[in-house]
């Protein structure tokens, strides 16, 4: 029988690949994991979901002391130390990594430093060395995408927009998606005068239609600049800025721009062609329903798959490729991965919280769907003085009366909907939605009270 250096060989150390190596190791496989960069934890860890949150967490207080004046808090609000933010941004960054190379360690993973190429489906170098794994598992992730123009030298990425210097005063951000939407929330949050271009008509493409026009218009009402059907033709640097030139003619100035104009697999020099692995658009790496790449013993999660991009997807993903290749936890059954009701949150300000089917989506899916919407004034704000309201929208298909869509704008969606993600996971109806009790006074028990479906569009 062929023997192998590693049962499992992982490369990548972020949100996907750390998870199946130490787990791996947990079920007594021999196990080793591959990381390019100095830092553990990959794009969430380093220059994606927990910064980011740290700094969405960061921007709200701006709008708290602005809100305490209504409450009879008096004073000037403090300015902003941006250096400071950053600093401590960067130091408990630097413990998560540390974290996550003792977890590694401890669970008995052996770690290798640098870029691993594949050599064929059972072979990898790293740094002159070939290391042979009966399986190897490619979880290396994704990376931002700025378009060829002009002038693309002197725009920054996700990657590189935490540790800018100085702070933007003015900040241009092109994209709509979901880290465009963040990033202005968050800037404009910490100060700065952001103008966010979509070459679309409305924010966040793929949303529910009435989520996409109300967060469009609370990010307006915060400060947001939004300017939708334009597009960057070229960018100069100048002694006073920036000067971004648009298709139209027109032209803006900035301190500083920030691309966030979707993001690719991070395939090149992976030794994918050598190793025969099929790749599909953007270079992804094509994967079946075993997460199992063109060649048997070569498995893929994660970004570089180009599906779901998001961590705990990732997460669950590395789940079932451990559970297939060395068993369940004890007493478990195999875990199983399923793409339906998947929440997800958008940390504008407010945030937004969704699971399941857009309205848009669902009546292209069922042959007849109710829908439930309020949107109102949080009690908050009542004397917080400020003109921010949430909308809450209910899709229930009308057949079986299970609630198939639910989507939030307003404070701490991300924290509320992920309950409610459980209870339609378990095909929860509206009735089962009626039936339970508020908790009072909460944003949140809106959703079991909304009793009046929305009139149906009348025939053309
Ligand atoms: P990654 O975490 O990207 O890890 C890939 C790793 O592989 C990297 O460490 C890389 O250095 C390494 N690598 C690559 N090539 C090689 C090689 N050849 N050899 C060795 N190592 C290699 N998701 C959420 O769920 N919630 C959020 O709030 C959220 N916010 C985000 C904010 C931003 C700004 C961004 C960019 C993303 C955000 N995401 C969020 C998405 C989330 O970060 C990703 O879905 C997740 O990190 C994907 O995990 P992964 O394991 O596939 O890859
Ligand atoms: P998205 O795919 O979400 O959005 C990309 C945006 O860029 C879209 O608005 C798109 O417009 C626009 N765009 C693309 N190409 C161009 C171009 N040439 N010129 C102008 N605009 C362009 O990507 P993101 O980079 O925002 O995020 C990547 C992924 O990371 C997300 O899809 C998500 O899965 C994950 N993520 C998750 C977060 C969370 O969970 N909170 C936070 C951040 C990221 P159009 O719609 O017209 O194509």
């Amino acid at each position: 029988m062929q023997t192998f250096d590693f049962d499992l060989l992982v490369i990548g150390g972020g949100s996907g690949g750390v998870r199946a190596a130490r787990m791996a190791a947990g079920r007594g496989a021999k196990a080793a994991l591959v990381e390019a960069s100095p830092a553990l934890g990959g794009t969430c860890v380093n220059v994606g979901c927990i910064p980011k949150k740290l700094y969405s967490y960061a921007a709200h207080f701006s709008e708290a002391f602005e809100h305490s004046h209504g409450f009879g808090w008096e004073g000037t609000a403090p300015t902003l130390n941006w250096p400071l933010l950053k600093a401590n941004r960067a130091r408990e960054i630097t413990r998560l990594n540390g974290v996550y190379a003792a977890i590694l360690h401890n669970a008995g993973v052996h770690c290798i430093a640098g870029f691993a190429q594949l050599q064929d489906p059972h072979r990898v170098s790293v740094n002159g060395s070939t290391y042979s794994a009966r399986h190897i598992l490619l979880a290396t992730g994704g990376k931002p995408h700025v378009p060829a123009m002009e002038g693309r030298e002197h725009v920054l990425s996700s990657n590189e927009i935490f540790d800018v210097a100085p702070f933007p005063k003015r900040l241009l951000i092109v994209g709509a998606g979901y880290i465009a939407c963040e990033f202005a929330s968050i800037f404009t949050g910490l100060g700065a005068r952001v103008t966010q271009l979509d070459r679309g008509s409305q924010v966040l493409r793929g949303f529910d239609e009435d989520v996409r026009r109300f967060i469009g218009q609370e990010m307006q009402k915060a400060g947001v600049l939004m300017r939708h059907g334009v597009e960057v033709a070229h960018i100069d640097k100048a002694a006073d800025g920036l000067h971004i030139h648009l298709k139209d003619g027109s032209s803006l100035q900035a301190d500083a721009v920030l691309y966030a104009t979707g993001r690719v697999p991070n395939v090149q020099g992976l030794g994918l062609e050598a190793a025969g692995i099929a790749q599909g658009k953007q270079g992804a790496i094509v994967v079946n329903a075993q997460y199992q790449t063109s060649q048997p013993s070569v498995y893929a999660v994660g970004d570089v798959t180009a599906r779901v991009q998001l961590t705990p997807v990732a997460l669950g993903e590395a789940m079932v490729v451990v559970d297939q290749l060395f068993g369940p936890a004890a007493g478990k059954p195999p875990r199983a991965m399923s793409y339906d009701f998947i929440p997800t949150a958008v940390f504008t300000h407010p945030n937004i919280g969704t699971v399941g089917y857009t309205e848009e989506a669902a009546r292209e899916k069922f042959a007849a769907i109710t829908i439930y919407r309020t949107d109102f004034k949080p009690l908050m704000h009542t004397l917080s003085g400020s003109g921010e309201r949430t909308l809450m929208k209910l899709i229930v298909e009308t057949a079986t009366d299970r609630v198939v869509g639910l989507h939030m704008v307003g404070a701490e969606a991300g924290e509320i909907v992920q309950g409610f993600a459980v209870a339609m996971k378990a095909g929860a109806t509206k009735a089962v939605f009626d039936a339970t009790i508020g908790i009072h006074p909460t944003a949140a028990e809106e959703f079991v009270t909304m009793r009046e479906p929305v009139a149906p569009a009348k025939p053309a």
